[in-house]
């Protein structure tokens, strides 16, 4: 059983004012873990201690069994060296210590009981007694998912554990998953909790085991059993003496040593918990009373907290007693509870429970162990057993203590059926006292009263406690315990005087008059204390919850005992929180409401579950109607009196209408005081409804009426009243009485409360209409809504009042009118109406339909929140029926929609619409029915026949008063002056026309079916309606003006008419197949014509909301005029492009709903812009040429966002900016393990290859002016100080490291970035011949220039041999050149610049400074520092790689490189590409060379070793960039111009040329490539088609890898054997974690880690590893101890590596070919991308369906860069002496070294797309991988302890207990500890994945995104918590698991998420989330 009721309960039900009040206490919630008290001893063990013989003692005590010295003797034992085993550590604070505690205390009982030292052994042969169990049992933790199975669970307490379910029937069935509250346990096997498969596979019993469980006993030994029964006696009974006291002083003197009373300072103060004071009061007051620094006040704070009490003060008695007069002195209100004890009696009590924990192990051991524990816990001393002892305790007990008794009393009588029978006896006994306990205590986290859950939900046993315990009345009576405090005494006005009843009944009567009063003025104390007294109602559900079949007379009996108590509390409900209707001023205080309402909605099950006790059985029903009668008669008779009577007088004022003289209440809404609380009255009703079952209803009524005097209209007066408040309220007559009665009204028929109320009372009525006579019951219901002169005088429709007055009187008519629509049409109650109970529940689901299509999740939410015992069987079938479920995409939520056939139900006026829905249904159902070319006409569907007993109800509808009314409404309507209506009043009275005639129609089909002529039953409203002129009057309605609207409606009618009246003259002709409710349908004529005067109001309504909207787009069009200019950057023609503006201002992301997953802030470039662009252009080759074409660069236009001007971006005008985002990124890395340890001495000029850091940068795209731009930011610093100044709570950016939010889309940015115009167009005067220079020469020229410019100098002090670089000047290298040679070379770098020289302007200058020193100091986490030597180069790291971002995101999306992007990242590229262009030209020309040289010394033979990284652990991306915008700047002499910026020239084409060479080189060179290991890969790619040069391409790769093979003969040893060589050699089989550390560093045995968690098979699944699946599940079951753990790794992976080396054969030339190819696509792709934007040539004019990857795509590529398509070209190894070298450099010795680092990995090309973990397919598995290995917890919701799942890595994130002591309440206090503050999330995102974290939290089921903005250097983090990737089988999300549904992981949606975390956009969606949940208070995100 597990309570997770009551805590859904508390949750959701409650309206807030409860959980507001438990906020102060909310920091209390934390662990209890004694075990945790330990710490580590630093103190040294006296003497005493060491010396001790623990077998010695423990044969002392065997020799004492059966004597009466065996306590004495354990008791001295204890009294000595308890005191000295337990004892305080000197720092306080850390609590107890032990020492030898277990040797000297616990080891003696051992031996004793076991009675041998060998207690191992034989606690395994007594576990060998043991039957094998049949039940589970298991406790749940809090938070430990628990499973339900809807098809076979009794109730919704019944659960499964993880290990249970997964073995059971159930999980084919359809369960639910949820959470547990913590204190639960399985029900595995238990009989009666389930209907069907009761137990898992690993319960069944054994065939021959349904023997008796008496002797279990017996199977013990019989020595073994007198010990234990010995020891668990004496064990038991001094905890209970220890724990179970509230003074020391009542301790057996035998326990009592010297220091027990007395001069000595072995005394300490204890400081106990309570729930008033919060802990910064606690603090405070520690920080006083003992002097102690805030950290430790915080932490004696949180020890109180978690355990429930410490100890605060060590000294003598008068010290100690003085700390506690100061403690209590100091507090506020009422004084912390505080006690001075000696030490020794504390070391004691913590020992007892410690043995209470003992105990559990030992029971667990045996079956007949626990069952002799029982005994012991019966034994009764001094009246009372010891577990009443306990259960009475709890006053005295403090949390830790009460904790381990209650895990006693579960682990004991809980496990054993019988013992819990006598368990819940004792428990019934004491319950008042158990309760006052509790909730007297401030301590509510555990309580006794939690057992109650376990007691009553076993149906068996809440039976037997109801008939022999009367347990409903007593758990009633606890309650009003509580409620009597609450009482307030009514004034009474009068008392009845009853002749003959005698006193009793008065004093009975006085006592109804009390009623329940909350008040807002209570301290919080006395309302924690009611509250808790709520719960239990929750005892209540339980023990009703399951409704017997068999009824005994004891049962009977106390039943009623029970409901006559529960009617006492109904009766101080009814009548509670009165309201008087406030005239003249607003009232001042709004009253306290949510109490009472809080009472309802727990009440509501249980008045549920005693109405289907009472069906179930005549007698009960009978009874329980009489008692509910006599109580309202009681109430009737003293009940408030109407203020316009005077004393004495009959309540009943007579009415008369004509020739009516009515009996009425005269009771005045507007003026006598009201309550909608009236609970006798509606549980009445409701048992009056079930009474019709077994007798006459009628009768039954009258005798109540007349054995209690009881006015009969009593019984649906106080119902009516409600219904006048509500139709006053509506009309605004109550508007100066607030939001509190609002409120009440809103829940009164809300769906929370409604079923108990509003339901009820519409109920009453219906049951009052059918007992009254039809013209009474009317006069009764207009004189109570003050319409009378309705039908007093139905002609006259003038007023004599205001407007407003008036108004008002028409509205309470409509009000009125649809009340009677309600009363006369909702029938679909079974027992009201001839229904079913499945009829009703449809009704329901197409009225919520009816308001548009619903997601599955707010369906059932509507459903399940009504209290409605919906079982969801029905509700899903239902549903089928009536509803198709729709769903547009995988992604998306589903939908249901009604059928078309379902919406003929209709009804617009249905009981449970509120107004809004009324019109929103009505809406949905009329663009429904025109679709299917259906009337507009809505009428109300004919309802199903009234219920025998209801059936006179249907009277009214021809009575004198109602044809009164309807005339009085058609009369008016005729009437062109009346005032006194209104349009909605006559279409009511004409639904209520056409009801009767429906009624008609059923009396005259009854009769010629009964063929008899009963005529009592005859319903002629035609006939008696000719009497009134109605006929004659609707036919002068469709001339009238004021019915033009209802025209259709009113002939419609007419037709009906006619028909009767043929039909009273036809009778006998029988033409029955007439229905009413369809011949409209057949009308088509009046349809068209009604059609067609709707399609022109329609028509005139949209002209009209045409002219605003366009009048309002004019008015914005102009204000923001450049806004609708096409795109920003107009390409100079200003056509207005009408697609554009709306996808321009991007819509915010909100990541939290469905929307967000989409990337709706990519807003599309027009697809037509590209293909113009494409369309005309000749394929170009963007490198090596000089013929520029400019003609397609025109000048850049853009608009700025801020002041919305065009302006042109030009190099010497303000500048134009970006907003951007940079960030340090670590999602591209390929290895984890590594990061940059400082990031101050941090050496970013070479980027390693496995990009294990970068810089990224993100831009939303719009363009501002510099200036602008400034004032912006200026009035946002401006804004951020005022806000500080208000206090506001968590800002979405943060101005210290200055962050903005784009002025036009709020996009998160820090920085910005400068646009400038295209780099040809201000470089374009070079116009040269393009130098005649072959690639050879260009090598050569670089090469003498590298070893040309390389120096050495001599240290000094250190006498070594320093290299440095001193650039050589161009002249000295040309030197060295032939002539021609030389000259070409020159001109390809020495050229000086044009004639016409551009400038920056200051403004651009600052502005790519400024963005250079962003990207140093926010990229790489540093001080500002202008002068560092980082500072040029670091900003070509962030271009690059945030191009190969851009890549990566396009080939998970499968897309090549010409698709087109969006625009966001085209504008950022080309700006960021322009601006690392030009950033060289602003820097020390000396740093770049040196920079340059640096670069080139990688890829170039120097003559000297320089201090370079090999080459094949660079990534050449990053350096093909760096070099690119170097090496034009290389020979320059003076200050670098435009000409120096590179801008796709012949060096270019070379330097590209270059980089792929290394790249081949080191991708050939790089682990394993050349050998075949995937077949796959190389059957696919030889299927490709050959073309010529493909022998020469081969040739050309097959001698290069010869030399690589040779010359790396020794290295490949070495690396092709790794993992197999790594073990053989050095690792020692017993060590099995060293083997894990090892093969962590490499890349296939990584994985091998995650093996090793929980999570085996998944990562199975996605590796490509041969190792087999069920070995490894072997393995890792018995878990990493054993050696055999061990071995079976090591032989494992020697299996797999070894067959990988002996098949290491080369790859096929061929296959070869193509793997290169492939490998080489992510540098191309990125080259081709960069040089696109460098050069601004157009991509050439290919489909851009070409798929990546493809070979079409590479050579495309390799066109476009002007590469030779063949790598023959490229690997020729004849002409080249470059690649020589470079083969040279790779596989020299340095290589080896550099490569045997720590924290390398091998690196595997093709080299893929970093993915996210794997998630399994189906939550349950991930929710049962993350269950195990948790620490346990238990009534704590802690954020830090959920276990979350690392998205990036896979690995399993959980706070250790062992840590979260510390941080768990830290948060609430500033502490200076900033570490124990670190959530573990975030420093694994430190550690694991950079900046950005995604976390799975499973068992929450949401996904946490976590933002670390400053690399943990300043502890600053924010987050945001978005649903998972799951959905249910109706699309939805569920995040929290609220509704636990089965969820299976939805691929696309974790794609979406997968694209975000690679388009760095997390950061942003962080920043949004933010802004819209916009909490008050910041939530410390470092924490989680
Ligand atoms: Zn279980
Ligand atoms: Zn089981
Ligand atoms: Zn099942
Ligand atoms: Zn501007
Ligand atoms: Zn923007
Ligand atoms: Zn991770």
């Amino acid at each position: 059983m597990n309570d997770t009721d009551s805590a859904d309960m508390s949750d959701d039900d409650d309206f807030g004012l409860d959980n507001d009040l438990t906020t102060a206490n909310s920091n209390e919630q934390t662990p209890i873990i004694i075990e945790d008290l330990t710490t580590a001893i630093d103190i040294s063990v006296p003497e005493e201690l060491q010396q001790f013989d623990s077998s010695k003692f423990a044969q002392d005590l065997l020799s004492k069994v059966g004597t009466s010295d065996f306590q004495t003797c354990l008791y001295q034992h204890w009294r000595r060296y308890t005191p000295l085993c337990y004892t305080y550590h000197p720092n306080l604070v850390k609590g107890m210590i032990e020492l030898r505690a277990q040797d000297i205390l616990f080891r003696p009982l051992e031996i004793f009981l076991y009675g041998t030292q060998d207690t191992e052994n034989a606690i395994q042969t007594i576990k060998g007694l043991n039957n094998p169990p049949t039940v589970c049992g298991h406790l749940f933790k809090s938070e430990e998912p628990t499973y339900f199975c809807r098809d076979c669970c009794v109730d919704a307490t019944c659960v499964l554990c993880t290990e249970c379910f997964l073995q059971s029937e159930h999980r084919k069935h359809r369960y639910k998953m949820n959470v547990s509250a913590g204190g639960g346990y399985c029900d595995c096997g238990d009989t009666e909790a389930w209907k069907q498969d009761v137990h898992c596979a690993l319960h069944k019993p054994k065939n021959d085991q349904e023997q008796d469980n008496n002797d279990i006993l017996e199977r013990l030994p019989n020595l073994l059993k007198i010990r234990a029964g010995l020891l668990f006696e004496v064990l038991l009974n001094f905890s209970v003496q220890l724990l179970c006291c509230g003074d020391y002083q009542e301790t057996p003197v035998v326990l009592r040593n010297d220091d027990w009373d007395g001069n000595h300072d072995r005394y300490v103060t204890m400081l106990f918990n309570d729930e008033i004071h919060t802990y910064d009061q606690v603090i405070a007051v520690l920080t006083r009373s003992i002097s102690c620094s805030k950290q430790e006040g915080h932490e004696y704070a949180s020890v109180v907290d978690r355990e429930g009490r410490t100890a605060v003060r060590c000294g003598n008695l008068e010290q100690c007693q003085e700390v506690q007069q100061m403690i209590m002195h100091h507090t506020v209100d009422i004084p912390l509870k505080c006690r001075v004890y000696p030490k020794c009696f504390v070391s004691l009590q913590y020992f007892a429970q410690k043995l209470m924990l003992y105990m559990q192990e030992v029971i667990a051991i045996s079956d007949g162990f626990r069952r002799l524990f029982c005994l012991c816990e019966m034994n009764a001393k001094d009246q009372l057993t010891l577990t009443e002892r306990i259960l009475l305790a709890e006053n005295v007990l403090w949390k830790s203590a009460k904790s381990v008794l209650h895990q006693i009393f579960i682990n004991s009588f809980f496990m054993d059926s019988e013992w819990k029978k006598t368990f819940a006896i004792l428990y019934m006994k004491n319950y008042s006292t158990i309760w006052r306990n509790y909730v007297k205590d401030h301590d509510e986290y555990v309580s006794f009263t939690d057992l109650s859950v376990q007691v009553y939900t076993v149906p068996s046993l809440a039976r037997y406690l109801i008939s022999s315990h009367n347990a409903f009345q007593t758990i009633v009576e606890a309650f009003l315990e509580y409620c009597r405090k609450k009482l307030n005494c009514m004034y009474i006005k009068r008392i009845v005087y009853i002749p003959y009843r005698s006193l009793t009944v008065i004093l009975f009567s006085f006592e109804a008059q009390e009623k329940l009063l909350f008040l807002r003025t209570t301290t919080s104390m006395v309302q924690n204390e009611f509250r808790r007294a709520q719960s239990i109602l929750y005892d209540l559900k339980y023990l009703l919850g399951i409704v017997p079949t068999q009824y005994t007379p004891e049962l009977r009996e106390n039943f009623l005992n029970g409901f006559t108590s529960f009617l006492r509390l109904l009766s101080y409900m009814h009548g509670m929180d009165k309201v008087v209707r406030q005239v003249g001023q607003h009232i001042e205080f709004e009253p306290e409401w949510e109490t009472g309402f809080n009472i309802v909605i727990k009440i509501q099950t249980i008045i549920q579950s005693i109405l289907e006790w009472c069906s179930q059985d005549p007698e009960l029903s009978q009874k329980a109607y009489v008692k509910t009668g006599e109580t309202l008669a009681s109430m009737q008779q003293n009940s408030d009196i109407s203020h316009m009577i005077k004393k004495d007088a009959s309540p009943i004022v007579k009415i008369s209408v004509h020739d009516h003289k009515i009996e009425c209440y005269s009771y005045d809404v507007q003026k006598d005081p009201i309550s909608v609380h009236i609970p006798v009255a509606r549980l009445l009703a409701a048992i009056y409804i079930h009474l019709q079952r077994y007798t006459d209803p009628t009768a039954t009524f009258h005798n109540l009426c007349q054995q209690y005097k009881i006015y009969p209209c009593f019984f649906y007066e106080e119902a009516l009243r409600i219904q006048v408040l509500s139709a006053q309220h509506i009309a605004g007559l109550w508007r100066r009485n607030g939001y509190s009665l609002s409120n009440q009204l809103y829940f009164y028929s809300n769906i929370k409360c409604r079923k108990e109320m509003y339901d009820r009372d519409i109920l009453a009525l219906q049951i009052g209409a059918s007992l009254t006579q039809p013209n009474t019951f009317l006069v009764q219901l207009l004189h109570k809504f003050g319409l009378l002169e309705w039908v007093r005088s139905p002609e006259n429709g003038y007023s004599t009042e205001t407007e407003t007055k008036t108004r008002e009187k028409v509205r309470i008519m409509e009000e009125f009118l649809h009340l009677l629509i309600i009363i006369l049409g909702e029938r679909y109650e079974p027992y009201v109406g001839q229904v079913m109970k499945d009829e009703k529940l449809k009704r329901e689901i197409i009225h919520q339909l009816c308001t548009g299509p619903l997601p599955h999740s707010e369906l059932v939410r509507n459903f399940t929140d009504s209290g409605q015992e919906v079982g969801t069987v029905d509700l899903e079938s239902v549903l089928k029926e009536t509803a198709d479920f729709k769903k547009l995409s995988h992604t998306s939520k589903g939908h249901y929609e009604l059928k078309n056939d379902c919406l003929i139900d209709y009804n617009p006026f249905y009981y449970h619409y509120t107004k809004a829905d009324q019109c929103r249904s009505e809406e949905y159902v009329l663009k429904r029915r025109k679709i299917l070319g259906l009337s507009s006409l809505l009428l109300i569907p004919s309802p199903p026949a009234f219920y025998d007993s209801f059936q006179s109800i249907i009277q009214l509808l021809q009575c004198d008063i109602f044809l009164t009314l309807i005339k009085a409404v058609l009369h008016r309507t005729i009437d062109q002056k009346a005032e006194l209506w209104s349009e909605a009043i006559l279409i009511r009275a004409l639904h209520l026309i056409t009801l009767a005639l429906f009624e008609e129609e059923r009396s005259f089909h009854k009769q010629q079916t009964l063929s008899s002529n009963v005529s009592s039953h005859n319903f002629q409203f035609c006939e008696n309606s000719q009497k009134y002129g109605i006929e004659k009057l609707l036919t002068q309605l469709t001339t009238a003006t004021k019915a033009e609207t209802c025209k259709e409606f009113v002939s419609h009618i007419l037709k009906s008419f006619n028909k009767f009246n043929e039909k009273q003259n036809v009778r006998d002709e029988q033409s029955s197949s007439l229905t009413v409710s369809q011949d409209f349908t057949n009308d088509t004529n009046k349809k068209a014509q009604k059609e067609k005067r709707r399609k022109e109001l329609a028509a005139q309504k949209r002209a009209k909301i045409i002219a605003q909207m366009t009048a309002l787009q004019k008015n914005f069009m102009e204000g923001n005029k450049d806004l609708f200019d096409e795109a920003h950057i107009s390409t100079g023609n200003d056509s207005l492009s009408p697609s554009l503006p709306s996808s321009l201002i991007a819509t915010p992301v909100l990541l939290g709903t469905e929307s967000g997953m989409t990337e709706s802030m990519d807003t599309n470039f027009p697809e037509e812009l590209y293909a113009k662009e494409r369309t005309n252009q000749v394929f170009q080759s963007c490198l090596g040429t000089t013929d520029l074409d400019l003609s397609s660069q025109t000048n850049l236009i853009l608009t700025c966002i801020f002041c919305q001007e065009n302006s042109e971006v030009r190099l010497n005008s303000d500048a134009i900016v970006l907003p951007a985002y940079i960030e340090s990124s670590r999602t591209l890395s390929k290895n984890r393990l590594r990061k940059i340890e400082n990031p101050d001495t941090f050496d970013p000029s070479f980027m390693s290859n496995d990009l294990y850091w970068g810089i990224h940068v993100s831009s939303c795209g719009h363009a501002i002016h510099a200036s602008c731009w400034i004032k912006y930011h200026d009035s946002v610093l401006i804004q951020d100080q005022r806000r500080v100044l208000r206090m506001r709570g968590a800002t979405n950016y943060d101005v210290e490291r200055g962050e903005f939010l784009c002025p036009l889309c709020q996009t998160l940015s820090n920085t910005v970035i400068p646009v400038l115009p295209y780099l040809r167009s201000f470089a374009g005067d070079i116009k040269l011949t393009p130098p005649q220079m072959s690639y050879k020469d260009w090598l050569d020229g670089l090469e003498k220039a590298l070893n040309g410019s390389i120096e050495s100098r001599y240290e000094d002090e250190s006498h070594e041999e320093q290299l440095f670089f001193n650039p050589c000047p161009l002249s000295s290298i040309t030197k060295m050149m032939a002539e021609t040679v030389a000259f070409n070379f020159q001109l390809l770098f020495g050229f000086a610049g044009g004639s016409k020289v551009q400038e920056f302007s200051d403004s651009i200058r600052e502005r790519i400074t400024t963005f250079g020193r962003s990207i140093y100091t926010l990229g790489l986490n540093v001080d500002p520092d202008d002068d560092n030597d980082r500072v040029p180069t670091i900003l070509w790291t962030s271009c690059a790689y945030t191009i190969q971002t851009i890549e990566n995101l396009l080939r998970i999306d499968s897309k090549s490189i010409l698709s087109p992007l969006p625009l966001r990242q085209t504008e950022l590229i080309s700006a960021l590409v322009k601006v690392a262009a030009v950033n060289g030209l602003l820097h020390d020309i000396d740093k770049i060379k040196k920079h340059c040289l640096k670069l080139l010394s990688v890829l170039l033979p120097s003559r000297v070793r320089l201090q370079v990284p090999s080459l094949s652990d660079v990534d050449l991306f990053h350096l093909l960039v760096s070099l690119c915008f170097t090496i034009p700047i290389l020979f320059t002499n003076e200050i670098p111009r435009f000409a120096h910026v590179a801008i796709g020239n012949l060096n270019d084409l070379y330097l590209m040329r270059l980089i792929l060479t290394a790249h081949c080189l080191q991708i050939l060179s790089s682990h394993n490539f050349i050998y075949q290991q995937d077949q796959n890969i190389s059957e696919s790619l030889n299927s490709d088609t050959i073309n010529t040069d493909d022998d020469e391409e081969i040739e050309a790769i097959n001698s290069v890898v010869q030399r690589i093979v040779q010359s790396q003969n020794e290295l490949i040893s070495i690396e092709c054997t790794d993992v197999n060589e790594h073990i053989g050699q050095s690792i020692l089989p017993n060590d099995g974690k060293q083997i894990i550390e090892r093969l962590c560093h490499d890349k296939y045995t990584k994985k091998l880690k995650w093996f090793m968690g929980d999570n085996v098979w998944y990562m199975c699944q996605r590796e490509t590893l041969t190792l087999k699946l069920p070995k490894y599940r072997a393995i890792t079951t018995d878990c990493s101890k054993n050696s055999e753990f061990n071995s079976a790794i090591f032989n494992e992976c020697r299996s797999n590596q070894s067959c990988q080396t002996s098949s290491q054969r080369l790859l096929s030339g061929r296959a070869l070919r193509e793997k290169l190819k492939l490998s080489l696509l992510p540098l191309l792709r990125c080259s081709a991308i960069f040089y696109h934007y460098l050069t601004g040539i157009a991509w050439p004019t290919i489909s851009t369906t070409a798929l990546p990857d493809s070979p079409s795509e590479y050579t495309m590529i390799c066109q476009y860069l002007g590469l030779p398509n063949c790598l023959s070209k490229i690997l020729n190894q004849n002409n080249d002496n470059n690649l020589n070298d470079l083969v040279n450099s790779l596989t020299s010795s340095d290589t080896i070294t550099s490569r045997d680092q720590i924290n390398t990995v091998p690196l595997i090309y093709p080299m893929e797309v970093n993915e996210l973990y794997p998630l399994p397919k189906e939550y349950i598995d991930l929710m049962n991988q993350v269950s195990q290995g948790v620490a346990p917890y238990k009534y704590a919701r802690d954020e830090t302890r959920s276990p979350c799942i690392c998205l990036i890595c896979g690995e399993i994130v959980v706070r250790s207990s062992q840590t979260n002591r510390q941080t768990s309440v830290s948060s609430l206090v500033t502490t200076n500890h900033p570490e124990a503050n670190l959530g573990p999330c975030y420093l694994h995102t430190l550690r694991c994945c950079g900046s950005v974290g995604l976390y799975l939290r499973v068992k929450e089921c949401s996904l946490l995104v976590l933002n670390i903005t400053d690399n943990g250097r300043g502890n600053k983090a924010r987050g945001t918590l978005i649903p998972t990737p799951y959905l249910d089988d109706y699309g939805e999300t569920d995040q929290n698991l609220r509704r636990g549904n089965p969820l299976h992981l939805c691929e696309e949606r974790y794609h979406l998420l997968h694209r975000r975390w690679l388009s760095h956009t997390y950061p942003e969606d962080i920043s949004r989330n933010m802004e819209l949940s916009a909490s008050v208070y910041a939530t410390n995100w470092t924490l989680f």
